[in-house]
């Protein structure tokens, strides 16, 4: 997951904020830029000063089957992706015996329910809460 952060509105621009003195939402003054991502605001009517700090917003990236699940840096996110999209309805038990495909959910005795992320003849790619591990699978 990436961030991006907007720009600050310009010194001497109006931006549109609550103002706590006020009680209602008031245009703000830009005073000064204190951070890339923080400027001193003053409210046009009752004159208070406050900090206007840029809200953060967080690129999703979609998730794309095929890839290997990335080791620990964001598994935990990627697992919830993949919850969402996939759900867990339908349930498999973990069993090498068996030939899994891509999307399909699992349930290890160990690592808990996981999604598959790519699969070859051999093994699987599969994203479990912690971590993406490799188990082999189709193997009579
Ligand atoms: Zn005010």
């Amino acid at each position: 997951m990436s961030e991006q952060n907007l720009e600050l509105p310009a010194v001497a621009r109006n931006i549109n904020l609550p103002c706590k003195k006020c009680g209602v939402d008031r245009y703000f003054v830009v005073v000064a830029h204190l951070t890339p991502s923080s400027a001193k605001v003053k409210c046009e009517v009752c004159g208070a000063n406050k900090t206007y700090k840029l809200p953060k917003v967080q690129v999703r990236k979609k998730v794309s089957f095929g890839k290997a699940a990335p080791k620990k840096v964001d598994a935990g996110q990627l697992w919830i992706d993949l919850k969402t999209q996939i759900g867990t309805d339908k349930v498999h038990p973990y069993n090498m015996k068996i030939k899994f495909a891509i999307a399909q959910v699992i349930n290890h005795p160990k690592f808990g329910i996981g999604f598959i992320t790519s699969a070859t003849p051999e093994k699987v790619e599969v994203a479990f809460q912690d971590c993406g591990r490799s188990l082999v699978h189709n193997r009579p």
